[in-house]
């Protein structure tokens, strides 16, 4: 898996399929996103689309 350095979706594609910006091997941690509208978490690292995200990217 890799992760988009701009929103941090997690994502086999080379290129994030959200925003289009590039992915990277280089993450560490993930969390997983159900309710992005209720979910205190995805406000925080600004999600709004359900799914898995990274914890940090680089
Ligand atoms: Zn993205």
């Amino acid at each position: 898996m890799k992760a988009c350095i701009r929103c941090k979706y997690l994502t086999k594609e080379d290129k994030c399929p959200l925003c289009g910006s590039e992915t990277s091997e280089n993450w560490r941690g993930f969390l997983i996103i159900l309710d992005p509208i209720n979910s205190e978490i995805a406000r925080k690292i600004k999600v709004d689309c359900k799914g898995k995200y990274a914890l940090s990217v680089k």
